[in-house]
Parts: structure tokens; sequence; C-alpha cells
């Protein structure tokens, strides 16, 4: 089937039918804020192709692609380091599997919920669907906080998730990979013990050690991916990177790579944050100071503001995010909705041209909506984050071919692919109808175009695929 992208409905029929939709969302996944938000911002995308290509409806299409192929939830009991039993609840969201095996991150964090890996899970459909790489999209993670935990509670919780979610996982089923509270330590935890209880040494976990079946630049992807994705959309302004100002929030793997990346091309970065606060440093997070912090958080996992007692001539601000600092360049790159209304209103009128998405969903609607009224450069997280479960892809595939490639050709590719996911965004995007050209005339949407190029490809594989 090749779809037909009409978009011949009106503005007031598209808002109704989208607020007819969001209704019923809301009416079948109570209290679900994030996934109701998540759900909208990808509706009022996709609502014009829909009501224009009566195949979509007919397939119930979107009705399908908001509820979940499967929700696993389970119990996680564990013993912490004081001999004390411990409860905490584990889950995967298995979203959409039309075009690939699922894929998708697991965070531990306290505020997991069935309704925050809903939301990260419809983002990662959309997301993976326009790495142009074949997966579908999931989430999972528990409501475990791994701060201030020994490695081996960690190693103990990792393992009493793993004996329940190693039945519903598998190389070409279902392939998780980290995201916030899970990195390379966790990664290895749960390898450990799917191996162990499987007898299986596969692919069915990416973000691996290097020495056993890992990628070169997984760790780095998603970061060096917001930069190149940024890095795109200054192109089409005839801009680049090296001279700029960057505040970068977040602390941890996203936000580290982001900060390298920018160092390597020639930006100022001055900000990183944590949930305590933002550090901001006016000479320059330099390579040396950012290894610094890498130390502080993967190694001693420290806090942010140990870096104004490190580096002095940096401060560092209790309780508030980095948005209040004039920069030419923000890129989000902690958690969701960390930047809001007014935050957006501060960068805008300090001057800043270019927010690239780090994390997922990290700007509010209302930010979005000042982003896109000045007609700043607003590259949202399921395009400029995608780096990350694209590299994730690459992983597979190597691991499905025993093969390894450098260092050198995983960059390579993740160059392409952040410009080819950059170009769709363009071609789906460009308000002047300009599509097709990755230097559009007009003010490019990019919003809308990650979200119609997303939902194409998997709309269009469930409907060849029939009333499954
Ligand atoms: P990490 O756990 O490595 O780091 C998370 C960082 O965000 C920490 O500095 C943490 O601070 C901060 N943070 C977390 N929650 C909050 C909060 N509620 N308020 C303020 N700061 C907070 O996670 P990642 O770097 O992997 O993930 C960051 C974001 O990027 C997430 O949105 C994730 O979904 C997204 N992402 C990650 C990918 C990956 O490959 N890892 C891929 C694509 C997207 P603290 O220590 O105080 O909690």
């Amino acid at each position: 089937m090749s779809t037909v992208i009409e978009q011949s409905h009106s503005t007031a029929s598209c808002e109704a039918a989208v607020e007819a939709f969001m209704e019923r969302v809301i009416a079948q996944n109570p209290g679900e804020k994030l996934f109701h938000q998540a759900v909208r911002e990808g509706v009022r995308s996709v609502m014009p192709i829909v009501l224009a290509n009566p195949i979509y409806r007919q397939h119930q299409i979107l009705e399908r692609m908001v509820v979940p192929d499967r929700v696993i939830s389970f119990r996680v009991t564990w013993v912490d380091d004081r001999g004390q039993v411990q409860v905490n609840r584990g889950y995967r969201v298995q979203m959409n599997g039309a075009i690939g095996p699922y894929k998708g991150g697991l965070r531990f964090h306290p505020s997991v919920n069935v309704g925050t890996l809903k939301f990260l899970a419809f983002e990662q459909v959309l997301k993976n669907s326009l790495t142009t790489l074949p997966m579908g999209g999931a989430k999972g993670g528990s409501d475990f906080d791994p701060h201030g935990k020994s490695d081996g509670e960690i190693m103990r919780f990792c393992q009493s998730f793993m004996n329940e979610l190693y039945q519903y996982i598998g190389p070409d089923i279902d392939v998780p990979a980290g995201d916030i509270g899970v990195g390379a330590r966790e990664v290895g935890y749960l390898y450990g013990q799917y191996r162990k209880l499987t007898r299986r040494f596969n692919g069915v976990l990416t973000g691996k050690g290097i020495n056993w079946g890992g990628s070169f630049l997984r760790p780095e992807a998603t970061g060096y991916g917001a930069v190149y994705f940024a890095q795109e959309m200054l192109a089409t302004r005839d801009l680049e990177i090296a001279g700029k100002v960057a505040a970068v929030s977040g602390s941890g793997n996203v936000a580290q790579y982001t900060a390298e990346k920018l160092i390597q091309l020639g930006a100022k970065v001055i900000t990183l944050s944590d949930s305590d606060g933002t550090i901001v440093d006016m000479d320059g997070i330099n390579e040396e100071k950012l290894a610094w912090v890498m130390e502080l958080k993967n190694v001693r996992r420290g806090r942010i503001r140990e870096y104004a007692d490190k580096f002095k001539g940096a401060q560092f601000l209790p309780g508030k995010r980095p948005w209040g600092v004039p920069c030419d360049l923000a890129f989000p790159s902690a958690t969701q909705n960390e930047l809001d209304g007014p935050d957006a209103r501060a960068l805008v009128q300090n001057g800043c041209i270019c927010v690239s998405e780090g994390a997922n969903m990290p700007s509010t609607p209302e930010a979005i909506e000042v982003f896109l009224e000045n007609k700043i450069l607003y590259g949202p997280g399921k395009a400029a984050n995608a780096g990350g479960v694209a590299v994730s892809g690459l992983e597979m595939s190597q691991n499905a071919s025993c093969m390894r490639r450098s260092r050198e050709e995983i960059d390579a590719q993740l160059r392409k692919i952040m410009k080819s996911i950059h170009d769709n965004c363009v071609k789906y995007g460009a308000e002047d109808g300009d599509g097709g050209c990755c230097k559009p005339k007009g003010f490019v949407n990019y919003l809308n175009g990650a979200n119609v190029a997303g939902f194409i490809k998997v709309a269009d594989a469930m409907v060849q695929q029939g009333v499954y």
C-alpha cells in the first residue's frame, strides 16, 4: 500500500476530532496524565492524515495504537544490606510490535508506574519507526530507587527483576536497554541473571559491556545523536555549533555525552544539573572538568553540587533548572516536563535559537507552544534522542551476525541515521509544504514532522498485517 498524504480537513474539524479522541483516551486510562500528554501531542500531529486517509479509520489505527499489545506487571522482592525484605513493582509495557521486536529501555525511579511507562512506550513506537530500523516499541522498569543503594543491593534487585522479566523477552521478541537509573552496571547484572536462567548467550539486552556483546558508542549515542540533530537543524539556517553557548540539564548518561560532543565541536557548555539543582560555570565545562563529572556521577555516584566546591568560579543554584541562564542552544537531558512555559519564555527572551531534546518529553505543551510561536529550531525528543535506540538497533544486528563494527563505522552510521531522521522531519513538517528538501524555505515544525513520519510507517504495517 502506498500512503496518500492528503490533509484536506480544516483545522477546526481536526481539533474537534482530537478532543473527541482524547476524551475516550482519558476515560479509558484514568489518572495517567503523562500518557494523555504524550498521546495528545502525537494525535494532534497525525489527525489530519488520519482524517484524510479512510484506510486508517477503517482499520481503527489510532484507536489500536493507544492500547498496548500487553502490559506485564509483577512483584520484585529482594533483601537489603540490613537483611530486611523489600518489595517493589516491576513492569514491561509492550506497546506495538508491527515493525519489529519490541525495543525500549528500563527505568528505575520512584516515580515509575504504568502510566509513566505507557507514555514512554508510546513515544518509543514513533521514535523507533523514525530510525528506519525494524524495531517495535516498549518500555519497562520499576519504582525501585537506586540512589544510595550499595552495589550488592542493586545486584540483588536486578536479579529479582530479571527472575520475572526473562519469560517475556528474547532477541526476536523484546530487547530492553537502559534509561533513567539503568546504566552499564544494571544492564550487566540483568544480563548475568538472564543468562543463568535461560542458559543462553544472545542479544536480549542492549547497552551490554564492550567485551560481552556490546556495541562501540552505545553509551555515547543518545547524547551525540542529540547534538548531531541540532547540527542538522542549525544547518538549515546556515548556522553551526562552534562558538555557541549551550545549556545542558541532567548529569547522567545523556547529559554527559551531549556535553562531550558539544565541547568537541567547539561549543561552550555552561550548565549541568540533577534533581537537587544546577551548576553554572561561565568559564565553560571543558574536557577535564567533564571527566571529573563522569567520575563523580558514574563511579562515586555523587551529586552535581560538588562541582561548585571543586571548581572555583562555578556556582550551584539549589532547586533551580538551567533555563534562566542565557544561552544559544538548550539540551534538556534529564526527565519529562523539566522545561515549562516560563522556562521556554526565558530561553527565547535570552536569545536561545535551538532546543534539542535528549530527554523524553522534557518540554511541557505550553513550552512547545512558545518554541513554535517564536519559530526557533525545536527538535522533539522522539527525533533528537533517537540516536540511542538507533545504536541499540545496530548492537542487535551486530549480535545477530556475530560481527563487531568499529567505533568509526558506528559513528558514521549514527550521523547518517540522525540526518535521515532530520530530513524526514523536514519532509513531513515543513509548513510551506516544501516536503522532500532538507533545506526548506519556510519554518519546519519538527514535532509534526517526527510524529507523522513515525506514524505512517507503523500505521501502514498494521494495515498490511490485518486485524490481529
Ligand atoms: P540517568 O539516570 O543516567 O540520568 C538522569 C539524570 O536526570 C540525572 O542527572 C538525574 O538526577 C536527572 N533527573 C532524573 N529525574 C529527575 C527529576 N525528576 N528532576 C530533575 N532531574 C532529574 O538517565 P539518562 O541520562 O539515561 O536519561 C535521561 C533522559 O534521557 C530520560 O528522559 C530518558 O528517558 C532519556 N533517554 C535516555 C536514553 C539513553 O540511552 N539512556 C535514550 C533516549 C532517551 P538525579 O540523580 O538527581 O535523579
